[in-house]
């Protein structure tokens, strides 16, 4: 039987993994294509033209001009980078700058990032409708609001053109992409959708509201965190749009990238190993003191990589800290974020240099020697989508210790009694969000250190468990057959009743 044609998908994001990253959002729009390939699903990936991005690029093909695309001549390249399928929006006015893609130097947002990412949008819906015959997509994938208005051009300007489904995926809802109205005659869109039942929001402009008005479908990272963003308490204001729209919100947790998570040969461990030689970590706890510049010791040695932010709870780990030493753990912390956490930290360092260590900065390769090296990650995040680095904790032996939010809840299962006789308990999962529950958090995670076979038990659990994409890939190709079979009736853009 001669296999089926791959379903063609457009991907469209702000960043990419390993060409441009500032998250967890490039992680995954990184390893979706390779994980879809084995789900018989051809995915090209639609970008900004970044410095970063164009140098990565290998036989760029210019498939469509623009003279004056949102303000600026513009090339569509089709490209690859290795196996990778890529396109890319080549407007210089709009993207090409050095560094963060939405700062600018001095760490403000980019006052056209409206601009910036409709002009990506409106890239994105041209492919959609079919009019770059180079790629003809079967579905369009949005991610996140800066490429939320895909849905929004297909709906107001796609009157007599192809209407292709989509798929909108949320990967934290904190970040809405909101805009004065004084933007609005940039857009290129017809003024009826500034409304209600369009792109107006709170008198401005909503590009993430826009895109959950008329996606097809709309997920988001874990189910847990599905479930979430429909109450009061975790919509950040969207919560009554996502209700209305219930029936097309899913989660699909996060898979982790295994070929660049691999402890048994990743070039920045000092010592590889597997789940047979697991005694081999000490040498990378050795090369972790030493970085961090702590003094040899065995006793347990928590680590952080995160941004530095009130989301990710670090300010409850500052303030613990001084509970958190005296109980006998020691703490390494990378990232880099809020400067009063930042000082917070580092005031505490200053007061423990024996016990606390800190990098400011973001550093791929002292992340992963982290992993290999610390016993726990700590992740005590108030909200948390999916989370990656509680997923490469588990992969290398490096215990996760996580609230019980969003995908931290759906991928670490807790230590009770249970869990650790049924012997498949990965981590330690926590409930109250102070500096109180972080410190009891890792009183049982000392206490679980002090019992070696245990604590070797949770870290072979960990390492056993299905972090990589395969399940999650196979569900979002599941969910594109399922559009692309029958797009909804609920089709883009039901009035709001
Ligand atoms: P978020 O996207 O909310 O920042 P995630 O846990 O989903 O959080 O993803 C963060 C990603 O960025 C992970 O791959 C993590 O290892 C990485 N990361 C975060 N901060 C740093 C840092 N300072 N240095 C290296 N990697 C980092």
């Amino acid at each position: 039987m001669p296999a089926a044609a791959p379903l063609r998908v457009l991907g469209v994001a702000s960043e990419m993994f390993p060409l441009l990253k500032t998250g967890g959002l490039a992680d995954v729009v990184g390893a979706l294509p390779a994980a879809l390939a084995r789900c018989g699903v051809e995915l090209h990936t639609l970008l900004p033209g970044h410095p970063a991005v164009l140098a990565a690029l290998t036989g760029p093909q210019v498939v469509a001009q623009w003279p004056d695309w949102f303000g600026g001549p513009a090339r569509l390249l089709a490209a690859r980078h290795g196996d990778t399928p890529l396109l890319v929006l080549d407007a210089p006015h709009l993207h090409a700058r050095h560094g963060n893609p939405y700062l600018d130097a001095t760490g403000r947002d980019w006052p056209d990032n409206p601009v910036r990412y409709a002009a990506l949008a409106l890239a994105a819906a041209q492919l959609s409708w079919g009019e770059v015959p180079a790629f003809v997509p079967d579905l369009v994938h949005a991610h996140d609001w800066q490429a939320a208005l895909v849905p929004a051009y297909q709906h107001y300007l796609g009157a007599g053109r192809r209407r292709l489904p989509s798929v909108l995926t949320i990967h934290n809802l904190a970040f809405q992409g909101h805009f004065e109205a004084e933007t609005w005659p940039h857009l290129r869109l017809p003024d009826i959708a500034f409304a209600i039942e369009g792109l107006e929001y709170h008198g401005g402009i909503g590009f993430l509201k826009a895109g959950l008005q008329f996606a097809d479908a709309i997920t988001t990272v874990s189910p847990t965190y599905a479930r979430e963003i429909l109450t009061p308490a975790g919509g950040m204001g969207l919560d009554a749009m996502l209700r209305w729209r219930a029936a097309a919100v899913s989660g699909i947790v996060n898979g982790l990238d295994t070929t660049a998570w691999s402890p048994a040969d990743d070039p920045h461990l000092a010592q590889r190993y597997d789940a047979h030689t697991l005694p081999r970590r000490e040498a990378n706890r050795r090369a972790v003191e030493q970085a961090f510049g702590l003094p040899p010791d065995d006793s347990l040695l928590l680590c952080m990589v995160s941004r530095l932010t009130a989301q990710k709870g670090i300010d409850l780990v500052a303030a613990a800290l001084d509970g958190i030493v005296a109980a006998g753990a020691r703490l390494v912390v990378l990232g880099t974020g809020d400067a009063a956490i930042e000082a917070a930290l580092r005031a505490a360092a200053a007061r423990h240099p024996t016990r606390v260590a800190l990098r400011i900065g973001y550093d791929e390769g002292l992340s992963h020697l982290l992993h290999g090296g610390a016993d726990a990650i700590l992740v005590p995040s108030r909200f948390e989508p999916c989370g990656l680095t509680q997923l490469s904790g588990l992969r290398y032996g490096c215990v996760p210790v996580v609230s019980r939010v969003g995908g931290l809840a759906d991928t670490v299962i807790d230590a009770n009694h249970a869990a650790l006789a049924a012997g498949v308990a990965t981590g330690i999962v926590f409930d109250e969000l102070s500096p109180q529950g972080v410190l009891q958090a890792v009183q049982r995670c000392l206490d679980l250190h002090a019992d070696a076979p245990r604590w070797r038990a949770l870290q072979l659990a960990g390492l056993r468990s299905e972090v990589g994409w395969r399940a999650s890939a196979a569900e979002y190709a599941a969910l594109y057959r399922r559009l692309v079979a029958a797009p909804p009736p609920h089709a883009s853009g039901s009035p709001l009743p």
